[in-house]
């Protein structure tokens, strides 16, 4: 059985990583470097999409295949001279790999970077054997000096500034002055590892890949030191996780097109190396050397994430920390707190839990805001977020009490839920938007929060940030507003049936979520005027939540249950063919995207294939695509003078999903309008995130960050200022945002507008930045004659 880990104060952990200038510093400048460059690098690959679903398929084929893969690999390998070692679990790796050490008289051993090799702690086990052990990838071997351990699988120093890095130097090597350049600093550190080298009796690597086929193990690198590490030693060990089988060669070329790309942004690395036994020993110069080639297959609980339904997914993982750097949380925090021992951010948690175990993974699993950013960027498409979401199910079964008397007596009243045994109050506040928006609309408890000692009290008890402003209902929900101008709305599966006799081709459904319904009302309003002016007539299917809420907080019981009963609304009519339209991403997403997840089968996925965002049906009808029905906009003409500037922040399951480019397509054709985007993977909020106590330091930042962008994109030249005159007009600033040194017009400046399709993102803008938000299809409606 293994150890429970030491319990984590995650909030502590939070405020200090918060509080450290320099990982601001250095995480900031890398993400920024490398999301940049990966973004620009994948734009030029035209198969990017082709090399991703090649590369899932031969993961998921490898993975269902392993047993056998593992067989044809060894009976390879040991034809080529070399030897295979299976290892259960890390302490009888270490053991194989200290007796191989014995094997060789090894007493100084090199290697390179191995993430696996940090999981089970081999440098300790070989120092405890009286080996002396040297890191040799620059980032390793700066941890290795500092005394610390990576934050990134790919780098492993993300987390120091060069100042940090300068430091380490000047402390291990005694040296006076150290210099500023990054390139001397590598040639000091270069010069020590040569001795290290040459010295060295064995070299330790990892392996990117192991071919089954030909025995040959692959790695990819940019330093060279691998090469040194697997060449010069008199024995070379392998140290790999089953994982890392693949077929053969022909399967090896979507991987390193993808890899490279994603993980630094390079279209190729610097080296790459295929080794397929003993190498030179009977070379010339070396005649009568014995030279040892180890290769140890690490299990340690991966084949029993292959016997997981959820976690079988991480194996297809090719480690190349993309959706680390695009991670919101991460970005902030860095991987010594958004991560385990060894694996880092979302799908660190999926990692540990399959390696360390679920108490591991518990310590961080909250930090996964579900964004799913970083399913976007992930060349072999692991649904990161849904995994979290059911291992925070798991997490708080394994926590499971039974409900007390009052629980019973008095919450499950108040705020119902259908998950088995006690669940807090905040779990149940959080899971449920559309019971909190009913609160909300009463006005006592409204003017009760008003008072800081109420906030406090609902912050200890409930776990709501006292700092964040607290969402206020429209006075009239969506629904009322619609059945008011005679409206068809639809509830259930059998009003469903009747409407779905409707003409299919002129009627769409649109979904009234929970936030469009209760808070942001306009948007939902909007989106009905700008249908009707597309010639679109609208059936609202109203009175269910989508279960986006609950899933976040894995409840997936009560997930399930809400999906199930808007998916007999909907069924009815995706199965007449019509089109379902979302206003808010995140419930459209949950729709089109996590149903088939909850409750899979033929009647989600039909439902699915129907579902349009509303700025992408919109564009539909109003571009030049061929699509019947389509007809011209009519735009408002734009006022004279120079063009408005326009500023849209994107969803973060907007850009995921690939609702995105047809929003921009859309704002960019309305006349009169300069458009801009921001480049920030999330605003912060990410639903009910932002709103909780111990994680509001962690949205705010990001929110801070965001803004600093939108400032930055309101310097831009290119929205350079007006003649005076036009200073101030429609400037839509709040007068009450706290937090900027823009709160207001300059004398001059041009009037912005600011978009964007999330209500947690409008929320956070204002919040945060003193800026009123609106969805884009506001703008499009007041732009529409
Ligand atoms: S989950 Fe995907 S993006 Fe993240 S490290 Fe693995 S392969 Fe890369």
């Amino acid at each position: 059985m293994r150890p429970r880990p030491a319990p984590r104060n995650l909030a502590a952990e939070i405020r200090a990583a918060l509080a450290d200038k320099s990982l601001e510093t250095a995480l900031s400048a890398a993400v920024t470097g490398i999301n940049a460059k990966r973004r620009e690098v994948i734009s030029r690959f035209p198969g990017y999409e082709e090399a991703r679903r090649r590369a899932r398929q031969i993961e998921e084929q490898a993975i269902a295949a392993l047993p056998e893969l593992v067989d044809r690999f060894a009976a390879a390998v040991e034809a080529h001279g070399g030897h295979v070692h299976h290892a259960v679990d890390g302490e009888e790796a270490c053991r194989i790999i200290n007796s191989i050490a014995r094997q060789h008289d090894a007493r100084r051993v090199v290697k390179s970077k191995s993430m696996t090799s940090e999981e089970i702690h081999l440098n300790e086990a070989l120092e405890a054997a009286g080996l002396e052990v040297r890191e040799t990838d620059l980032g390793e071997y700066i941890v290795q000096l500092a005394g610390d351990r990576p934050s990134h699988i790919v780098a492993p120093i993300i987390h120091m500034t060069l100042e940090d890095v300068r430091e380490v130097f000047r402390k291990s090597f005694a040296l006076d002055s150290v210099p500023f350049d990054p390139e001397q600093l590598t040639q000091l550190a270069r010069q020590r590892l040569r001795d290290d080298f040459l010295a060295a009796d064995l070299g330790i690597t990892g392996a990117n890949f192991l071919l089954a086929d030909s025995g040959t193990v692959v790695i990819v690198e940019n330093e060279g030191n691998a090469r040194m590490t697997t060449q010069l030693p008199r024995a070379h060990v392998v140290l790999a996780g089953v994982d890392k089988l693949i077929p053969g060669v022909t399967d090896l070329l979507p991987f390193l097109q993808l890899l490279p790309r994603t993980a630094t942004g390079q279209l190729l690395t610097s080296y790459l190396s295929f080794i397929s036994g003993p190498g030179w020993a009977g070379a010339p110069g070396h005649a009568g050397e014995q030279r040892g080639f180890h290769v140890v297959l690490l299990d340690n609980g991966r084949l029993a994430m292959r016997d997981d339904p959820l976690l079988v997914e991480a194996l297809y993982c090719i480690r190349c920390g993309g959706c680390m750097t695009v991670c919101p949380p991460y970005q902030v925090l860095g991987g010594h707190v958004y991560g385990g021992p060894t694996y880092h951010s979302g799908i660190g948690n999926a990692w540990e839990a399959g390696v360390s175990g679920l108490a591991t993974a518990a310590g961080f699993n909250d930090l996964c805001t579900t964004c799913s950013r970083c399913q976007d960027v992930c060349p072999v498409g692991i649904d990161i977020p849904w995994m979290n979401a059911v291992l925070r199910e798991r997490i708080a079964e394994s926590r499971r009490r039974p409900r007390g008397l009052l629980e019973r007596a008095i919450v499950d009243r108040l705020l119902p839920t259908d998950e088995p045994g006690a669940v807090s109050i905040a779990t149940r506040l959080f899971s449920d938007p559309a019971r909190v928006y009913r609160l909300a609309r009463r006005r006592p408890l409204r003017a009760l929060m008003g008072w800081r000692v109420a906030r406090l009290l609902l912050e200890r008890t409930a776990g709501v940030a006292a700092d964040r402003r607290l969402p206020v209902p429209a006075e009239e929900p969506f629904t009322s507003w619609f059945r008011g101008r005679s409206g068809r709305v639809v509830t259930n599966g059998l009003e469903a049936e009747r409407a779905s006799s409707d003409r299919r081709e002129s009627t769409v459904v649109l979904f009234a979520d929970c936030h469009t319904e209760h808070l942001e009302t306009a948007a939902g309003r909007a989106a009905v005027e700008c249908l009707d002016r597309c010639g679109l007539g609208v059936v609202l299917v109203s009175g269910h939540c989508c279960g986006r809420a609950a899933l976040s907080q894995g409840m997936l019981r009560t997930a399930r249950r809400q999906a199930e009963a808007l998916q007999r609304t909907l069924a009815p009519l995706a199965k007449t063919g019509h089109r379902i339209v979302g206003i808010e991403p995140s419930c459209l997403s949950a729709v089109a995207g996590d149903h088939r997840k909850l409750l899979p089968g033929a009647v989600a996925e039909q439902v699915a294939a129907r579902c349009h965002d509303v700025l992408e049906l919109l564009e539909q009808r109003f571009g030049d695509a061929g699509v019947a029905g389509a007809r011209a906009p009519e735009w408002k003409p734009a006022p004279a003078g120079p063009r408005q500037p326009l500023l849209l922040h994107g969803h973060c399951q907007q850009k995921t999903l690939g609702w995105m480019p047809a929003a921009v397509r859309l704002l960019e054709s309305i006349p009169g309008f300069d458009l801009r985007t921001t480049t920030a993977e999330c605003c912060g909020m990410a639903g009910s995130f932002g709103y909780k106590r111990d994680y509001y330091p962690v949205s705010a930042e990001l929110g801070r960050r965001l803004i600093g962008e939108i400032e930055a994109l309101e310097a831009d030249p290119r929205h350079g200022r007006l003649a005076a005159g036009d200073a101030g007009s429609g400037w839509s600033t709040k007068s009450d945002g706290p937090s900027t040194s823009r709160g207001a017009p300059q004398a001059g400046a041009r009037a912005c507008r600011y978009l964007a399709c999330g209500t947690s993102c409008r929320a956070q803008i204002e919040e945060l930045g003193g800026r009123r938000a609106v969805h884009p299809v506001e703008l499009i409606a007041e732009r529409l004659r």
